[in-house]
C-alpha cells in the first residue's frame, strides 16, 4: 500500500490503524494527536483518512461511547478534526519547549471550543461526593461529540501541565507526544518496544559499522 509520495508533501498512503493504535499518551488529547507520526519525513502516517477512522479511534480511546452511529461522523468533521489535532500538536510542542505558541493555532483551538460549547449541555453528573458535579455532553453526537471532549479537556492541559513532563518521542519518523508520569521523570520513548528499541538497534548497526575501522586502528 505504500508509495513513494514526496514525504514533505503530504502523508503516505497506508492501512488506517486508528482502531487499535497504542494509546501512550497519558492524556486522551494527547493520544488523539498521536493519530499521526513522522510529520513532515518521508514515512509521515496519518490514521484519520476517513470520517469513519475519527470515529472508530473515538471509540478505541474511551472518548465517546461505541452506540455512537459512524454515519453521523462527516468529511467535514474529519476536516475539523485534522485541524484542530495538528494546531494542538504544535501548540503542544511549543507549550513543551516552552515557546509561545502560533496565535493562528491558539485561535483554531479557541474557534472549535466555541463550535463544541454552542452545542453542548452542561448535565449533573453522579458519582463519589469528591468527583465534579457536572459535566459537558454533546446530546446530538457527531463530530462535536468527539472534538467536544478532546478540546476541553484540552484547555487545561495547555496550561496546567509542567512543560518537563510533556515530552515529544525523538524515535526516528516518530515525533508522538506523550506526559512521563514516571516517578523519576525519565521517559524518553513513546513506546521502549518500538521507538526505544529501534534506536538501540540502530546504535549497534552503527558500532557493527565502525568496528573494522577500530580494529584496523589498534592492530
Ligand atoms: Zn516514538
Amino acid at each position: 500500500m505504500e508509495t513513494d509520495q514526496c514525504g514533505g508533501c503530504g502523508p503516505i498512503e497506508h492501512p488506517s490503524r486508528a482502531a487499535t493504535l497504542h494509546l501512550l499518551g497519558n492524556h486522551p488529547v494527547l493520544d488523539f494527536t498521536n493519530t499521526s507520526s513522522g510529520r513532515g519525513s518521508a514515512q509521515w502516517l496519518d490514521h484519520l483518512q476517513q470520517p469513519a477512522d475519527l470515529a472508530a479511534w473515538a471509540v478505541h480511546a474511551g472518548v465517546i461511547a461505541p452506540d455512537l452511529p459512524v454515519g453521523v461522523v462527516s468529511g467535514k468533521d474529519l476536516r475539523r478534526a485534522i485541524a484542530l489535532r495538528e494546531a494542538l500538536y504544535r501548540t503542544l510542542l511549543c507549550a513543551a519547549r516552552r515557546q509561545t505558541p502560533d496565535p493562528a493555532d491558539v485561535r483554531v483551538i479557541a474557534a472549535e471550543h466555541g463550535r463544541c460549547l454552542e452545542v453542548a449541555a452542561l448535565r449533573g453528573v453522579s458519582g463519589s461526593p469528591a468527583a465534579p458535579a457536572l459535566g459537558w455532553h454533546w446530546p446530538q453526537g457527531g463530530g462535536a461529540a468527539i472534538l467536544g471532549p478532546l478540546v476541553t479537556a484540552a484547555l487545561p492541559l495547555l496550561t496546567a501541565v509542567p512543560p518537563d513532563r510533556l515530552r515529544c518521542c525523538p524515535g526516528k519518523d516518530c515525533g508522538w507526544l506523550f506526559l512521563d508520569t514516571t516517578r523519576n521523570g525519565r521517559r524518553r520513548w513513546c513506546d521502549m518496544a518500538v521507538c526505544g528499541n529501534r534506536a538501540k538497534a540502530g546504535r549497534h548497526r552503527a558500532i557493527r559499522r565502525l568496528r573494522p575501522e577500530q580494529e584496523e586502528c589498534g592492530e
